[in-house]
């Protein structure tokens, strides 16, 4: 096995467990690697991890272990894919929903791996030449930890690019099921297209935020901004929202919130109102019309991917909450998020702090919000914090 030895002095992140090693911090490679393989990663002197060596990116190797005696074979995946799928039994808010992540790649161990599991079917998302290269261990070990029939690769996230990896996509296991695939999440269906849709098909990250806005629609104007496929939307109705506005700017995702509602012939159909929109235009339009609103939801897509888009994401991110403050009614809140691995919550807090300000109203954080459980954050690995919320009211 090749050992990948670190520069002098390179190796602080690492025994403090943190799974990534930069390029900066590779002294030189002893021995042969192929994109994918496992290396021992080296002070010079101690074997202190294995890792999948990834020459063509920054992140030029992901740790597979700690522990220099761990072989990474077939039946490693088989340990850490069990251990990810057990946690997720362990926790009660998890339990008997049918949309579940049950790997969270490196806060679950499992660098540049995401499986979510939809009824009886996993899609699995590889975004690692590590993980590439244990595609057939990690569907074997998912299968048997699910017992689902069914696993759909869908491994074309562009981050592959940066690790010299095609885009892949494709049934592993099984056959395509005969229907479409619906998920209840609190009780409303859901289809999820693991096909075109986003990520693996569904935000399953925003259910437990969902379920919160739901709570807080009871008569209630709201306004769903970046609504997707209508996840709150649909909450909001289901807790009797009196009128629900969603604006997005793609047609299909539209159709497919559209589509949802009829799935949920329980909701009232004529609360709610669907708009092709940029949220950006619409929330100025709402606002030269005098629109007010009890509750507004920002759910926006990453608009700072990494760390050299901060600057004009938050300019984007100031812009929508100062919109959505402006059109809030007395006491009304607003719930905001980011999902860019780029922006911290301090970061996020003081851009809506900033946005407040130039409301000119007095707006306090009721509640701070963040992923479901499935979707935890290694200690290790404080950028798997991806997605921050905050709940302002007014
Ligand atoms: N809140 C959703 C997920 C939002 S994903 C859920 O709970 O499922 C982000 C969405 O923003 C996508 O559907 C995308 O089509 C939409 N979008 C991106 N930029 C937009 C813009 N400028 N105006 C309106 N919608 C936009």
């Amino acid at each position: 096995m090749a050992q990948l030895i670190l520069r002098r002095g390179r190796d602080k992140s690492l025994r403090r467990r943190h799974p990534w090693i930069f390029e900066g911090s590779v002294d030189h490679l002893e021995g042969r690697a192929r994109p994918g393989d496992t290396v021992e990663v080296s002070d010079g002197q101690k074997i202190l991890a294995k890792a999948a060596w990834s020459p063509a990116s920054q992140i030029r190797a992901r740790v597979w272990s700690f522990d220099a005696d761990e072989i990474i074979d077939d039946v490693f995946f088989k340990r850490r894919v069990a251990a990810a799928v057990a946690r997720r039994q362990t926790l009660p808010e998890l339990a008997g929903q049918d949309g579940l992540r049950l790997i969270h790649a490196e806060s679950d161990g499992l660098p540049g791996i995401i499986a979510d599991q939809y009824g009886d079917t996993v899609v699995v998302q590889l975004t690692s030449a590590g993980a590439d290269k244990w595609r057939e261990a990690i569907a074997n070990a998912l299968q048997k930890a699910t017992g689902c029939t069914r696993i759909y690769e869908r491994s074309d996230s562009e981050v592959r690019a940066r690790e010299g990896l095609e885009p892949v996509s494709g049934w592993l296991r099984g056959e395509p099921p005969a229907g479409d695939i619906v998920i209840a999440e609190h009780g409303v269906n859901m289809r999820v297209d693991i096909v075109t849709g986003h990520k693996t098909g569904f935000y399953l990250d925003q259910r437990d935020n969902r379920l919160l806005l739901r709570q807080l629609s009871a008569g209630k104007r709201v306004l769903n901004c970046f609504c997707y496929t209508g996840g709150f939307s649909l909450q909001a109705l289901a807790g009797d929202a009196a009128q629900v506005i969603s604006i997005d700017s793609s047609e299909p995702a539209l159709a497919t919130a559209r589509a949802n509602l009829a799935l949920n012939p329980q909701l009232d159909a004529s609360r709610a109102e669907w708009r092709n929109a940029n949220v950006f235009e619409e929330l100025r339009r709402l606002r030269d019309a005098e629109e007010r609103f009890d509750l507004i939801v920002l759910d926006p897509p990453k608009f700072a991917p990494s760390a050299s888009h901060v600057e004009k994401a938050a300019r984007a991110y100031k812009d929508i909450n100062l919109s959505g403050l402006r059109l809030l009614n007395p006491g009304g809140m607003l719930m905001t998020y980011s999902c860019s691995g780029g922006i911290g919550i301090e970061l996020f807090q003081d851009i809506v702090a900033g946005a407040a300000l130039d409301a000119g109203g007095d707006a306090r954080i009721v509640k701070r919000l963040q992923g479901a459980a499935d979707h935890p954050v290694a200690l290790a690995f404080p950028e798997g914090e991806y997605l921050k919320g905050l709940l302002v009211q007014c």
